[in-house]
């Protein structure tokens, strides 16, 4: 596997950009699009040709025809053109049309036999091919749909991750939930990862921070929906960008580095980590002290045959500690979060006492 981004071919400036509409709608649209995106630095042309609805009956993707259009903005404009494959059909149409990258879009690499049916239908080539994440937070089936295509012989892979399904409303369309591509990153250290701020976001207003912090987690790139004009495109209108925001967002974008040169920002640092490592082994240590009174109080349940969970104190902590929390400049979000984890870990402590008896 290649592990570099900027080996595949691409143009690459500060990052790996790929910019376009959500689908291809016409001729001209993506035309107008690409003429626009090839006077900034675009590794390549994205446009879905199939699209992937969550209900039928809504606008399903312009088909084949799509492609030659496609191909028709990459020979005005010299732009790389790539799109989302779902199936064997889509990648011999994408092959026989001379795609320059595909990408398996998260319903698709949520299926192994999709995957596995794709993979097949790519062998013996060596395009580049992105995996978007599976829309559930499943780090080993996005593995594992990276590796069917390893298997498969492509050697240029890469990861999206444009979030996560959540049956809970959030702020995002998908849950952006950092710790699971960072956790692809640990364990394929190798696969360059790009980020997908429109479909994280939902929204347009949302995409800019969302963008930086994708930078600041050290990601490879960024795939960004552009439309000339969004408010009536055919799929996802409210998270798509107009080619002037889309460049004067990626004008605004800070790169991170992974370590600086400075003398004094290291010893500052090192100071700041002494202090984190200090807080955070009293935080253990307050967690082991709480986690011994939950399994004292856990034993006085079991002999008065009280059930382990209890609605009301759950109701009444959580109140109090978000109001807490809040007062003391935490998020709403994160202390709901931490206190749901701990009474998780709380509860099943109490369910084991339970089930093995008090030693
Ligand atoms: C897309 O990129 O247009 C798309 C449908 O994305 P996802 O697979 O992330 O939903
Ligand atoms: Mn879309």
């Amino acid at each position: 596997m290649k592990k570099n981004i900027k080996e595949w071919g691409f143009p690459v400036d500060r990052m790996f950009l790929a910019a376009g509409p959500c689908s291809a709608e016409s001729r001209e649209q993506v035309l107008d699009t690409a003429k626009t995106l090839a006077k900034g630095n675009v590794s390549f042309l994205r446009a879905g040709i199939w699209k992937p609805r969550t209900r039928p009956g809504s606008f399903e993707g312009v088909g084949k025809e799509g492609l030659q259009w496609m191909v028709d903005a990459r020979a005005e404009t010299g732009l790389k053109i790539g799109t989302e494959v779902a199936e064997p059909a889509h990648v011999e149409a994408c092959l026989e049309y001379g795609l320059d990258i595909l990408w398996v879009g998260a319903r698709t690499s949520t299926n192994p036999f999709s995957v596995q049916a794709i993979a097949d239908a790519l062998r013996g080539t060596d395009i580049p091919v992105f995996v978007k994440n599976p829309m559930n937070a499943d780090v080993g089936l996005w593995m594992g749909a990276i590796e069917r295509l390893a298997n498969a012989g492509i050697t240029k892979l890469g990861a999206i991750h444009r979030g996560f399904s959540s049956e809970l409303e959030t702020r995002y369309r998908n849950a952006p939930n950092w710790k699971a591509p960072i956790e692809l990153k640990r364990r394929m250290p190798d696969i360059p990862m790009i980020c997908d701020p429109s479909h994280i976001c939902g929204k347009r207003e949302l995409i800019p921070a969302i963008a930086q912090e994708a930078l600041d987690l050290l990601f490879d790139g960024l795939m960004l929906e552009v439309h000339p004009d969004p408010e009536h495109a055919l799929s996802d209108a409210a998270q798509q960008l107009t080619p002037e925001q889309f460049f004067e967002l990626v004008g605004r974008l800070k790169l991170s580095h992974e370590q600086s040169d400075s003398a004094a920002f290291a010893a500052r640092m090192s100071e700041l980590r002494e202090t984190v490592d200090d807080l955070d082994s009293r935080m253990l240590d307050v967690l082991s002290q709480r986690m011994d009174v939950v399994r004292k109080m856990g034993a006085l349940k079991a002999e008065q045959n009280v059930s382990t969970f209890q609605p009301h104190r759950w109701q009444e902590i959580i109140n109090d500690r978000v109001q807490k929390g809040t007062t003391l400049d935490l998020s709403e979000d994160f202390v709901l979060q931490l206190m749901q984890s701990i009474h998780e870990e709380a509860i099943r402590q109490q369910e084991i006492r339970r089930i093995n008896g008090a030693e």
